[in-house]
């Protein structure tokens, strides 16, 4: 059972990938080396150790040491500007820090795992430019092998022609073929055909973030991508533990999922619940706020801060590398529209029965239930709701966070919630079948 979800995990990002042409190509996908038996997993993968900015807001040159040669392919992408660049996996050895302040044309970079097998770079720019060249300079002068990416300023109607002539118009068609797919492919006589004998409620876990993507990071270091996921694995063993429900997760480890894959794993999996799971911070110097919040989806913000949190959440696939602009149409929102409101209700009550359990083992925000446009939660026939865990800017939520008591705890009343959210639906609607 888990060997064919996580088959269907893997399938769903290769298909995502493919869909958004954002990835490396199969012939980018190199294999791990073969040649170091002995060495670990990481050990297998070609590392990149050191990474550099050099020019001015005219002309400026992105440098990757390298510890060989290594196939690559860089595109831009607008709005905002981005140049991205996709390498076969790579283990990055780069100095803490790195990426975080730019120069010339280049605001800042993130790296990481955007799906297994591929590394991707992403560099935000400070406006519009193009590539001018992009190659691997082989070790020479005591100087490892580079990867060499030189930018020039350009302005944005030359940008944009140079879209079209790049990678881009492949996304769009793809983009409408995947959800296309999707919706084919979740319809219920669909899953009925290769459901498993399993028919217990499937409940989704969505760690949030992840590879290129940390999310919010605290000041002394500690990544959201990495206490959600800890978090989410801790509540799928104890969830699991009861026998009651299925539960299948986004991610299992620091790999990059695109939004629209979350919700397509939970629509596929015709999942009963589908639990988003984070950390958030404010911005340093906007005040301080702590405890927990459960978000569900609504068209208008509940609050300014709610509004704030769903903008950077869904900032997600930008970080990521992915085009913005290629979205679900209105169209498919009309549907979506429809099929939510019998949705909502249930996505409500469980994040009420969340916090009633949630606020006996964790400390609660000052206005725990809020609602915001968080593109995750939108899945129209799956109950969502997104769990901000506390804030990482603050100092004793995060010593919570850290906290194997606390983490044991919570995770507790989050399984005691879902519990009580599947009693209460089977009183309401009847036993499922
Ligand atoms: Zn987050």
């Amino acid at each position: 059972m888990a060997g064919r979800a996580n088959h269907k995990f893997v399938l769903g990002a290769l298909v995502a990938c493919a869909a958004a042409m954002a990835c490396p190509s199969t012939t980018l996908i190199a294999p791990a080396r073969a040649e170091s038996p002995g060495t670990t997993a990481a050990g297998l993968f070609p590392v990149v150790s050191d990474a550099r900015l050099a020019g001015d807001d005219k002309q400026t040159r992105f440098v990757l040491d390298l510890d060989g040669k290594l196939q690559h392919r860089v595109f831009t992408l607008a709005d905002p500007y981005r140049v991205v660049v996709d390498i076969p996996q790579v283990n990055f050895r780069l100095p803490a820090g790195a990426g975080t302040t730019g120069r010339g044309l280049v605001k800042a970079f993130r790296y990481g795992l955007v799906m297994p097998g591929g590394s991707r770079i992403v560099l935000e720019l400070n406006g519009p430019a193009k590539i001018e060249n992009a190659y691997v300079l082989e070790a020479a002068n005591g100087q490892p092998p580079r990867l060499v990416i030189e930018l020039a300023a350009v302005d944005r109607t030359t940008f944009v022609q140079s879209l079209d002539a790049d990678s881009r118009p492949e996304l769009r068609p793809a983009v409408g073929d995947l959800d296309a797919v999707a919706s084919v492919a979740t319809t219920p006589r669909a899953v009925a055909a290769v459901a498993p004998l399993d028919a217990r409620p499937v409940v989704v876990l969505d760690p949030g973030h992840g590879g290129i993507d940390n999310g919010t990071q605290a000041a002394s270091g500690e990544a959201e991508k990495t206490l959600v996921l800890d978090f989410a694995l801790a509540l799928r063993e104890r969830i699991e533990k009861a026998g009651k429900y299925r539960v299948v997760m986004t991610r299992t480890d620091d790999t990059f999922i695109p939004l629209a894959e979350r919700v397509r794993i939970a629509r596929a999996q015709s999942a009963a619940l589908f639990v988003s799971i984070h950390a958030d911070a404010l911005p340093r110097g906007e005040g301080d706020a702590q405890g927990a919040t459960i978000y569900t989806l609504s068209d208008r913000a509940s609050d300014a801060e709610a509004e704030r949190l769903a903008e950077s959440e869904n900032k997600a696939d930008a970080i990521g590398g992915l085009n913005l602009t290629e979205e679900p149409t209105d169209v498919a929102d009309i549907l979506i529209d429809l099929a939510q409101r019998e949705t909502k209700s249930f996505s409500n009550r469980f994040a009420r029965l969340l916090m009633s359990e949630l606020k006996s083992a964790a400390r609660m925000h000052k206005h725990p239930l809020k609602s915001a446009g968080f593109k995750v939660l939108k899945a129209p026939d799956v109950p969502s709701v997104l769990l901000e865990l506390g804030y990482v800017s603050n100092k004793s939520d995060l010593q919570q966070l850290v906290s194997e008591n606390w983490r044991s705890r919570t995770v507790g009343s989050v399984a005691q919630a879902v519990d009580a959210f599947f009693a209460k639906r089977v009183v309401s609607v009847g036993a499922p079948n």
